[in-house]
């Protein structure tokens, strides 16, 4: 942890009072001991009622099990700001079922975020670097428009779980990242959980899980797993890379 704010405009981040790594370190204990034994609904409501309200965004893939996180956050208020990473490389039905999980769970505020036209043209003119470089593809389609919708927050809410892969095994339900705390109210559910959430509230699923994907992220980099496969092993199949980038923790992704 640093007590100096990176500053990088071509990343998005713009200069900031920064907190000491004392300051952090103590509020990030603090918030620690709030969220133990809370659920899901009560992390939630530690950051969006209690410690950080106005100040919370929602990162979302609208993935697989997108709409458990977001039907918790809908319950406490829908007009939580949602941020969306469209990279362009996205599935069709993925942007179809954000705009089914608006309509269905009543969210006002869902932003779409997009790297500038200017960007794909300078790092991606053709639409391949996916194929070439997955690193630097997310790097500017995911991390860089990300950190810049993030600049007005002081917290972000993630639907990330321990199950999910090795890296994210010992997360814990806050932590601090990049000069911002991080609630992860679904750190220890599993998949049996998560859809025993979504058949005893009757929500809509992502029409691609049925076909075949557990875990969906961008087209090009996500395919179908096979009966006996880990879960996660349609993403960036046959490449050693877990995480995007955007939830890396210190040290150390949708
Ligand atoms: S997941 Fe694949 S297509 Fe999407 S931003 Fe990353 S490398 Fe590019």
């Amino acid at each position: 942890m640093s007590n100096v704010t990176v500053i990088d405009t071509k990343r998005g981040v713009r200069p900031r009072a920064a907190a000491s790594d004392a300051e952090v370190a103590q509020r990030l204990a603090a918030l620690q001991e709030k969220a133990k034994g809370r659920d899901p609904h009560g992390i939630l409501e530690l950051a969006l009622k209690e410690e950080f309200a106005g100040k919370t965004a929602v990162v979302s893939s609208f993935g697989a099990e997108t709409v458990v996180l977001l039907k918790l956050v809908a319950d406490i208020d829908p007009n939580t700001p949602i941020l969306f990473l469209n990279t362009g490389k996205l599935f069709g039905e993925t942007l179809r079922y954000r705009d089914r999980l608006q309509d269905v769970l009543g969210l006002g505020d869902v932003r779409s975020l997009a790297p500038s036209l200017q960007a794909r043209q300078d790092k991606d003119p053709d639409g391949t670097l996916w194929s070439r470089d997955t690193d630097a593809c997310c790097d500017f389609r995911k991390t860089i428009p990300l950190n810049k919708a993030l600049e007005p927050f002081q917290a972000q809410i993630t639907g990330r779980k321990r199950f999910q892969t090795r890296e994210r095994a010992d997360m814990l339900p806050v932590e601090y990242f990049q000069d911002r705390y991080r609630f992860n109210p679904l750190w220890q559910w599993d998949l049996h959980q998560l859809e025993a959430f979504i058949d005893r509230n009757n929500l809509p699923r992502h029409p691609l899980v049925e076909d075949g994907y557990p875990s969906i992220g961008c087209m090009p980099c996500t395919r179908r797993v096979q009966a006996g496969e880990d879960y996660r092993a349609g993403r960036w199949s046959g490449l050693d890379k877990d995480e995007c980038g955007i939830h890396l923790t210190d040290g150390g992704g949708i």
